[in-house]
């Protein structure tokens, strides 16, 4: 099994986005490593592909991550995709965004994708082949209101990938920013359940404000990023390298 097929790592594959890049990367005929903290939700997506293995790996604790790596390594062989798409959204006014949740949104949308991208890349330069993909957001390239902690983490991930884009351009590795927009997954339902919550406001309306800011007014599918990630990883894009590619319909131009 092991070095038979491409080995991809992909963080919070457990749900949304990262489980439909690990659906459609074995799809695509790789060996699939889902990382991320609840062994369950992991084993749920898991059981379902060919050729996959779980990782219960805390993005925010670097021990974990270099053990995790590991285990990938150990199940797999080298990693040769790094998806890193664990992410944290909470919401909040800027007053009532404490240093802590500035701190705890860092660890786990940046250093983890810091960390993972070190322990990664010997083995993807040894080999004079990688693909990095980075689950940014369009908050990496403009600001939303009430979530300062989230922008300023997801512009920091955007200022990483182009800085490792650079420094990795002539070892056969890419690293780019995948940016989509709203997405239907769960971080969505529960920044809406929150608004909900604090405003008092119906669902619908709620939904409205997210579906608004899409010019085809509506909700991105995590399908649709996984397909972006998909295609990044595969034949002929060894030139498409530091870039931000946005997924959301129109939110984003130029
Ligand atoms: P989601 O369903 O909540 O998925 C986030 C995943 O990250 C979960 O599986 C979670 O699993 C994992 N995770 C959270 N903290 C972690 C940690 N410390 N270590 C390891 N794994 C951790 O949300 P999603 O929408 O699919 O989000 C995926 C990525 O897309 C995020 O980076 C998010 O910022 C980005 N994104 C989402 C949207 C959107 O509208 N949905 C838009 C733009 C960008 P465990 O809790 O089990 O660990």
């Amino acid at each position: 099994m092991k070095g038979e097929r491409r080995h991809a790592l992909i963080t919070g594959a457990g749900s949304g986005i990262g489980a439909a890049i690990a659906r459609r990367l074995a799809e695509e005929g790789f060996a699939v490593t889902l990382a991320g903290r609840t062994a369950e939700r992991l084993r749920s997506v898991a059981d379902t592909l060919p050729t996959a293995g779980c990782v219960v790996m805390d993005v925010a604790d670097e021990s974990s991550i270099a053990a995790g790596h590991d285990e990938a390594v150990a199940g797999f062989g080298p990693v040769e995709v790094l998806v890193n798409n664990a992410g944290v959204a909470p919401t909040a006014p800027f007053e009532e965004t404490d240093l802590a949740m500035l701190r705890r949104v860092m660890a786990v949308n940046l250093e983890g994708a810091f960390l993972l991208s070190q322990a990664v890349l010997p083995a993807m330069r040894a080999a004079g082949r990688g693909r990095i993909v980075n689950i940014a957001s369009t908050a990496a390239l403009k600001p939303y209101r009430y979530t300062s902690a989230y922008v300023t983490a997801k512009h920091a991930l955007l200022g990483l990938t182009r800085a490792l884009a650079l420094e990795t351009a002539k070892d056969g590795i890419t690293v780019n920013a995948v940016c989509p927009g709203f997405t239907r997954t769960e971080l969505v339902e529960r920044a809406i359940d929150g608004i909900v919550a604090k405003t008092g406001r119906a669902r619908e309306e709620v939904l409205r404000r997210f579906t608004a800011d899409n010019p085809q007014g509506r909700l991105i599918e995590p399908e649709e990023v996984a397909a972006l990630v998909a295609w990044l990883v595969g034949g002929q894009t060894d030139a498409v390298t530091g870039q931000a590619l946005v997924v959301a319909g129109g939110e984003v131009m130029g």
